[in-house]
């Protein structure tokens, strides 16, 4: 899945718990939950391939492991906000390796390392297609075929105009607040 897909995902699930979070703390979760949304992606900078890039930022243990002690650590220095910022942080991340194994084209995800190496995924994956630097996933051949899955591609779309739809409206809302 694309980085941009990343933050849609981020923006509507902290959209979606607006409410339940409230007015107050809402800034803080929405700009961890996209941000972390976004994150493990970042090991795409120090990988020389698209399929060679998912490093340990990839893998679910990892991140419940670090968010037990981000929430010990949050408990010490922040206690009030102890809860919203480990949550923001793991439903962030979490969503991510969710999202990236649905979405799969030319890895997987290891669910269960370090424990097991094995990759799992949706649909088939091409590792031969993801040969390439990252940077070209936007340039043929690769677009094409990360086209290729009507339905994933939808999907990603879907999600982006979806993530828009509720930032339109929910700037408006603001706006409308704004005025009164
Ligand atoms: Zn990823």
């Amino acid at each position: 899945m694309f980085v941009i897909s990343h933050a849609a995902h981020g923006y509507l699930a902290s959209a979606a718990l607006h409410n339940r979070i409230g007015n107050n703390d809402y800034k803080l979760f929405l700009w961890l939950c996209i941000f972390f949304s976004v994150f493990p992606d970042i090991d795409g900078v120090f990988s020389t391939t698209v399929a060679g890039h998912h490093s340990i930022l990839h893998t679910p243990i990892f991140w419940i492991v670090l968010c037990g002690l981000i929430y010990v650590i949050s408990r010490i220095f922040n206690p009030a906000k102890s809860h919203l910022i480990t949550l923001g942080i793991f439903l962030g991340a979490t969503l991510h390796i969710i999202t990236d194994w649905i979405t799969a084209r030319t890895v997987g995800i290891q669910w269960l390392y370090p424990f097991s190496g094995q990759n799992f995924y949706v649909y088939s994956i091409y590792p031969e297609q993801g040969q390439i630097p990252v940077f070209e996933m936007i340039t043929d051949p690769y677009w094409s075929f990360y086209m290729e899955n009507k339905v994933l591609f939808g999907f990603e779309i879907g999600l982006n105009f979806l993530a828009l739809i509720f930032l339109i409206k929910n700037s408006n809302l603001l706006k409308m607040k704004g005025s009164l």
